[in-house]
């Protein structure tokens, strides 16, 4: 097996990540850092959870600790589709490059243009930033791309979703032609093939299967449901969701909530806690400063319950968690895969449990198109349709029900009885069923559009082809290894 010592690493990144206590490279990264620091263009074909941002960040750092950067000319730029993937990125350069100097700025909306134009004026050796972002700033006079020696593209399969591969085109125009390209996708769509083979010069090519294509750890579950009422649909569903948490127990000792919908994060969001569970809503149209604060919060272990949207949630490093509540079925069968991924991470046990209403019943179908096997059913936690359509007991749905007891997560120092008191947590009567009829209101979001940008993005997700690879030769997620991180945040999560 290779070492990260076998890689010829800088002895300052080598220092860095003994430090982070890695010992061995993961598969991407024994593949791609090599060719990398030879100076080759490399197409990796991954996604998170594999290791692929140190496979680019590791070479890049090695390769920049030589040479100093001009102002308003960066020397290297990483692309990355979502503010929040951005700075990740960002966080990991700052782990890697510890003890060597390098300058970096973070180029991503929602901050202020005045900040970004004065670490630019500076001079940064690596840049990091949203596409929509750059070329404002590019338009604005405020920067020059021609010195850039390392471009990267990261989740360019969620930039093609999110409309932006015209912008990374036209980006790729704007860079020198002599660049280094490090190039990162989970998929291979037609599109994304085409721009590789536009843009990267006979790329090394390092493939890892998806992660969850072997999630055999991760329990599965569907519950087939149907309001007693079409128009109490919405608040019964949500009662579902706090009985089929409650009946998890302390097993559930974080979960990410997703939905399809932004408007039914927020909706869901408020109405666990306004239950007395602790929940916050990520999505792309809460501002910057509250989605790190959440996602800080759900890292750190002091917010159990992330209720989120696909976009929002894609690529973010979150520690496992024991379980993953699919409020809706996904409108596209892949995002199934990536949401259930979050759970049963490195071969640890997970559960994975969705909603289904009769109109769900499609997306159902292809989602267990895709998985090839039939997803259990499961039987509901509450009362059956004909009880609930009682006008008393469908009453208690959203409108009168008691508070369910707190169900913030202690902290390892916290006794137990300080948990708030219930009544704390007594629900207010109206905001959550105003805003159901405001969601209802509403059209289907098909997609997100995630990140920053100025101008609208219309193109529609889905529908171009986004490979099923099923190879089974190929390495999964990170192969036999299993970082250190993994074993000890799960230790930690158990004993908290
Ligand atoms: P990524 O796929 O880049 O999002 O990385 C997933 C996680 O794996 C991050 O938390 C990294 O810090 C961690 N990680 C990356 N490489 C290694 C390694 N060689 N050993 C242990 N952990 C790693």
């Amino acid at each position: 097996m290779t070492k990260f010592s076998d890689l010829k690493l800088g002895p300052k990144v080598q220092k860095a990540i003994d430090e982070a206590g890695y010992v061995t490279p993961t598969p991407i990264q024994a593949e791609a850092i090599p060719a990398a620091l030879e100076g080759r263009d490399v197409l990796g074909i991954a996604q998170t959870g594999t290791g692929k941002t140190a496979s680019f960040t590791l070479p890049m750092i090695t390769q920049l600790a030589r040479g100093r950067a001009k102002a308003r000319m960066p020397r290297s730029l990483v692309l990355a589709p979502t503010r929040e993937l951005a700075a990740q990125v960002a966080e990991n350069f700052d782990t890697y490059a510890k003890h060597v100097k390098l300058t970096k700025a973070l180029l991503i909306g929602g901050v202020s243009f005045k900040e970004q134009d004065a670490a630019i004026d500076r001079g940064v050796d690596v840049l990091i930033a949203t596409p929509g972002r750059l070329l404002d700033h590019f338009e604005r006079g405020k920067l020059l791309l021609s010195d850039v020696k390392i471009m990267v593209v990261d989740e360019a399969d969620r930039m093609l979703d999110m409309g932006f591969i015209p912008d990374i085109e036209r980006i790729f125009s704007l860079v020198p032609f002599t660049r280094q390209t490090l190039f990162f996708s989970a998929t291979m769509a037609p599109e994304i093939e085409r721009i590789t083979n536009t843009f990267l010069s006979n790329p090394k090519r390092v493939e890892v299967a998806r992660q969850a294509t072997a999630s055999e750890t991760i329990e599965q579950g569907v519950i087939l449901f149907k309001g007693s009422r079409k128009d109490r649909q919405a608040s019964e569903k949500r009662k579902l969701l706090r009985a089929l948490i409650d009946r998890e127990g302390d097993a559930c000792s974080n979960a990410i909530i997703f939905c399809n919908r932004k408007t039914d994060v927020d909706i869901v969001a408020k109405s666990l806690s306004k239950y007395g569970y602790d929940a916050a809503p990520i999505h792309g149209d809460l501002d910057q400063s509250q989605r790190t604060r959440t996602l800080d919060g759900f890292r750190a272990g002091s917010l159990r319950f992330l209720v989120a949207s696909d976009v929002a949630a894609r690529g973010l490093d979150v520690p496992a968690v024991s379980h993953v509540f699919n409020f809706d079925v996904p409108s596209h069968a892949e995002d199934y895969v990536h949401r259930i991924g979050r759970t049963g991470r490195a071969g640890r046990d997970g559960k994975a449990i969705m909603i289904c209403t009769p109109s769900d019943e499609k997306n159902l179908e292809d989602v267990e198109k895709l998985l090839k096997k039939t997803i259990p059913r499961i039987e509901s936690p509450i009362a059956t349709q004909a009880e609930e359509s009682q006008p008393a007991a469908t009453e208690t749905a959203e409108t009168s029900e008691p508070p369910k007891r707190t169900r913030s997560r202690r902290r390892k120092s916290e006794p137990r009885e300080e948990a708030p008191a219930p009544a704390a947590a007594a629900p207010a009567e109206t905001p959550v069923a105003e805003q159901v009829e405001t969601a209802k209101a509403e059209p289907a979001e098909p997609a997100e559009p995630e990140a920053p940008r100025e101008k609208p993005q219309e193109k529609p997700r889905g529908g171009r082809g986004r490979s099923q690879r099923q190879g089974d030769d190929r390495i999964v997620g990170m192969g036999d290894h299993m970082p250190t991180f993994i074993e000890k945040s799960f230790d930690e999560r158990m004993t908290s």
